[in-house]
C-alpha cells in the first residue's frame, strides 16, 4: 500500500488489483486521505475542450463517433478559423476555466499548414494566460518541440485501455504507437495527460494493466482522465452496458492512490452521472471535471458550464486557479 507521502513507480497488478477490490468505503477512505495530503481537496480544475476538427477520422477506434467508418450523426467539421478559437477561449476563461484544450480528430499530425494554424491558435490561447492543452493524435519527436515551443503545457493522448485488450478497440495503430507519443511529449518538456476509458468490455485486470503502465511511467502523467464510455450510436460499442458508479469510484480511487501527485479527471460520462454520483468520484480523489461551452465533449454530451458552477456551490468546491 502506499503511504500517503511518496510516489512510487514499483507498482504490480495483483497489488492495483487488491486496491481495487477492497471494501468500497474503505478504498473511498484511503483514497480521500491520499488526496487530501496532496491536494486542496476543495479545488476542482476546470478545463475546457473545444473541438478544433471534428469527424472524418481514418482511425477505427471502437469507441469513437468521429471515425469515418461509422455512421454516426456528428456533424463533420473543418479546422476553425483561428479567431473562432481565440474567441471560444476567451469565453472560457470568463467562464472560470483555467486551461483549454484543443482537439483535432486526426490520426497524426501532419506537417502541413493546419499544424501551421494549430500553432497559431496556441499561442493565441497563451497569451490569454490559459493553460494550453492539445490533442492532436500522434507525434514526431520534432512536432512536440515545436508544439512545446509555441506554448503547449499539456499534450493528451490517452491510452485507451490495457496493452492486453487493445487491439480488440483498435486496429489502425498499436499500443506502441501510443506510448512513443507520450515520450516525444515528455521528451519535448510538455505535461503528459493520459488515461483512459471503462466500459469498452475489459476486464478489471485490464484496468489494472492500464494502471499500471500509467502509474509505473518515470514520470506520472501529470493529468489522468477516466472515461466511462460515451454509447455513441453508429459505433461498434453503443449497445455496451452503462457503467456502474461504483466501477468508476473504484478506478477513481486506485488512480488516486497508485498517482497522488497527479490530477485525475472525470471526462467523458459524466453527463450520465448525477450530482451525487460525482460528489463520490471527487470524494474518492477525483479533482478535475471537463467542461464544454457547447455543453459537448468532443461529440458527446457534457453537461453545462452553468450546471456545473451550481454542482460546485452545492458541494462546496471552487475552481482551481492556472498554475501559470
Ligand atoms: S478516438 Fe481519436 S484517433 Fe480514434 S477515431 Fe476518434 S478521433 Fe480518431
Amino acid at each position: 500500500m502506499n503511504n500517503t507521502g511518496t510516489l512510487r513507480h514499483d507498482w504490480t497488478k495483483p497489488e492495483l488489483l487488491a486496491i481495487y477490490e477492497r471494501p468500497l468505503l474503505d478504498l473511498i477512505y484511503e483514497a480521500a486521505t491520499i488526496h487530501r495530503t496532496w491536494h486542496k481537496a476543495d479545488e476542482i480544475q476546470i478545463s475546457t475542450l473545444l473541438s478544433v476538427k471534428t469527424g472524418g477520422c481514418p482511425e477505427d477506434c471502437s469507441y469513437c463517433g468521429q471515425a469515418a467508418r461509422y455512421h454516426t450523426d456528428i456533424n463533420v467539421q473543418a479546422l476553425l478559423p483561428t479567431e473562432t478559437v481565440l474567441a471560444h477561449a476567451q469565453k472560457a476563461k470568463d467562464a472560470g476555466s483555467s486551461r483549454f484544450c484543443m482537439a483535432a480528430a486526426w490520426r497524426e499530425v501532419r506537417d502541413n499548414r493546419d499544424f501551421d494554424r494549430i500553432i497559431d491558435m496556441v499561442k493565441g490561447v497563451n497569451n490569454l494566460g490559459m493553460e494550453v492543452c492539445c490533442t492532436l493524435g500522434m507525434l514526431t519527436e520534432q512536432q512536440a518541440q515545436r508544439l512545446h515551443e509555441a506554448g503547449v503545457h499539456a499534450y493528451n493522448h490517452n491510452l485507451d485501455t490495457s496493452e492486453e485488450y487493445y487491439k480488440e478497440i483498435i486496429s489502425t495503430r498499436s499500443f506502441d504507437h501510443r506510448l512513443d507519443t507520450i515520450k516525444h511529449v515528455r521528451k519535448a518538456g510538455m505535461t503528459v495527460c493520459s488515461g483512459g476509458i471503462i466500459g469498452l468490455g475489459e476486464t478489471a485486470e485490464d484496468r489494472m494493466s492500464m494502471l499500471l503502465t500509467l502509474a509505473n511511467m518515470e514520470t506520472h502523467p501529470e493529468s489522468v482522465p477516466i472515461n466511462a464510455l460515451a454509447r455513441v450510436k453508429g459505433t461498434p460499442l453503443e449497445n455496451n452496458p452503462k457503467i456502474d458508479i461504483w466501477e468508476m469510484v473504484r478506478m477513481v480511487a486506485t488512480a488516486r492512490i497508485a498517482m497522488p501527485a497527479s490530477m485525475v479527471r472525470l471526462s467523458a460520462g459524466r453527463i450520465e452521472m448525477t450530482e451525487t454520483e460525482q460528489a463520490w468520484c471527487f470524494m474518492a480523489g477525483a479533482n478535475s471535471i471537463f467542461t464544454g461551452e457547447r455543453e459537448t465533449l468532443l461529440v458527446t454530451p457534457n453537461p453545462g458550464v452553468s450546471e456545473d458552477k451550481q454542482m460546485l456551490t452545492n458541494l462546496g468546491l471552487k475552481p482551481m486557479r492556472s498554475k501559470r
